[in-house]
């Protein structure tokens, strides 16, 4: 299938181009390289310097006869949205709006979409299921939340399909080694620990170790950046198998604390590096776990790289040899 990747440029999207690549399918990358970085894009591949919201969007849709779209483009940190929502309103709402407006009037008829699991808030229950409450705590998952609303309403009455994937923690990199996680500022626990056995930075801070979890600190899933690409690649094929629009989660269903990453990431590099205790970070809840087993049950969807310990192994690798990121390539 020939698809444009918005965002392909970027941490997840440029890992799904590869996976898409690799399962015979023709990406267009569509990125404004506002966070991306061209580099990450493998040669042969069209990109287009464009943004999601360029009103001649339907018009190079038709022109490209693209017959379906992978949506990762947006502003991503929950932070930031909460001191700049006016950003992400513009650009992950509007800019989807756009976006899928124009996929309408080019007529295409397949969208898989980037959401996330900050679209549930503070889970009454974990591992968290798709039919779980949705009550956002911060404006980055109020956004994606928005834009799956957008997506449910463009498919029942215009019919146009869609999954919309909904990420636990995204960490790793293509075992390759040459692309990765490449984030101005970063804010993520895996990279900035990374960073902290590199010697770039002095230290990791464990926010907060007065949760109600075993050892005091926050416990997430992380699933490998390749497991969620693949995701995608099922999700896109299923849709042209004729399937309905669904939301799938995508994690391990497995959660580590804070200071089990920080302790497998010293056994994965060797190297012991400084540890603070902070504050706890205003917004995070103490335990998201994903319950995946839908799109297991449906797609046939299964991670193969997401044992913690390949996740740092990866990511770790893409660290040691791109030390200033994408930087000193493009
Ligand atoms: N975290 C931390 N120190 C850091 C960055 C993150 O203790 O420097 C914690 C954070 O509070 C959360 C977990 O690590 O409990 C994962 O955070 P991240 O920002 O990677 O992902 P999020 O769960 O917010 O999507």
């Amino acid at each position: 299938m020939k698809l444009l990747v918005t965002g392909g440029a970027g941490y997840i999207g440029s890992h799904t181009v590869k996976a898409l690549l690799a399962a015979g399918h023709e990406p267009v990358v569509l990125d404004n390289l506002s966070r991306g970085h061209v580099a990450a894009v493998p040669a042969g591949v069209t990109f287009i310097n464009k943004d999601i919201a360029d009103p001649n969007l339907a018009e190079l849709l038709r022109e490209e006869q693209i017959e379906g779209i992978m949506h990762f483009a947006a502003h991503s940190q929950v932070g930031e949205s909460m001191v700049n929502p006016a950003i992400y309103y513009e650009n992950n709402v509007v800019g989807s709006f756009r976006l899928i407006e124009a996929a309408r009037q080019a007529g295409v008829r397949y969208f898989v979409f980037s959401s996330t699991a900050a679209v549930y808030g503070e889970p009454d229950e974990v591992p968290i299921k798709e039919t779980a409450d949705l009550h956002p705590t911060n404006v980055y998952g109020r956004t994606k939340l928005m834009i799956e609303h957008m997506l449910r309403d463009y498919s029942s009455i215009y019919g146009m399909r869609y999954v919309a994937l909904r990420y636990f923690n995204a960490a790793g990199a293509d075992h390759s080694g040459c692309i990765g996680e490449d984030h101005t500022p970063e804010t993520h626990l895996i990279p900035l620990v990374l960073q902290a056995a590199q010697g770039k930075r002095e230290s990791i801070t464990v926010f907060g170790t007065d949760y109600p979890t075993a050892d005091g600190t926050c416990i997430r899933d992380y699933i490998h950046v390749s497991d969620l690409a693949s995701a995608h690649v099922l999700a896109m094929e299923y849709l042209c198998d004729g399937g309905e629009s669904q939301v799938f989660n995508l994690g391990t269903g497995n959660g580590f604390s804070v200071k089990e990453i920080i302790d497998a990431a010293k056994k994965v590099t060797g190297i012991d590096f400084n540890v603070t205790i902070g504050e706890r970070r205003a917004g995070d809840p103490a335990k998201l776990i994903a319950s995946s087993d839908k799109i297991k049950d449906m797609l046939g969807w299964k991670p193969v790289a997401s044992e913690v310990e390949q996740v740092l192994a990866d990511a770790w690798r893409w660290h040691e040899a791109h030390p200033n990121g994408y930087d000193d390539k493009d």
